[in-house]
């Protein structure tokens, strides 16, 4: 039998700070909060907050997209907040770089993108605990080894 939920939001529902802070690793929060902040005061509701090939994506309902200045200032923003996340470790917010899982045993960080699989952005001790030892959990991969 199929249950229907009663409570699910629609597919363009703005997510509320803590739902886009908790979209991705906690390591990205104060990310996702300023660049949160700087849509919310423009008026411009945050839609998705998520994590794709490593990097962070915010995807917003734009307003009046006449005013030069408020586009500016929004599209900064979230261009800052995405660049950032690429050499920020999602799971600690230390300085980060992109890894793979290719070899299941030794991170080694990523030249290009290309064929790697479970790309992720990670601090060198974070990405041991993910890709050395297969911790997927958040608290896991920063608990131990980083103050984050
Ligand atoms: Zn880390």
């Amino acid at each position: 039998m199929i249950q229907q939920r009663q409570h699910a939001p629609a597919p363009d529902a703005p997510l509320s700070r803590d739902e886009a802070i908790a979209s991705v690793g906690p390591g990205w929060a104060r990310l996702v909060a300023n660049a949160w902040d700087v849509a919310h005061s423009a008026g411009w509701p945050v839609l998705t907050c998520k994590e794709k090939f490593g990097r962070l994506v915010i995807y917003l309902r734009s307003g009046d997209i006449t005013d030069t200045h408020r586009v500016q200032t929004v599209g900064r923003a979230m261009f800052d907040a995405e660049e950032h996340s690429a050499e920020t470790c999602e799971a600690c917010g230390a300085p980060g770089v992109l890894w793979n899982d290719v070899t299941h045993d030794a991170p080694e960080p990523l030249v290009g993108v290309s064929h790697a699989r479970w790309v992720k952005t990670l601090c060198v001790p974070c990405a041991w605990r993910y890709y050395g030892e297969g911790d997927r959990g958040w608290d896991d991969i920063a608990g131990r080894w980083c103050v984050g």
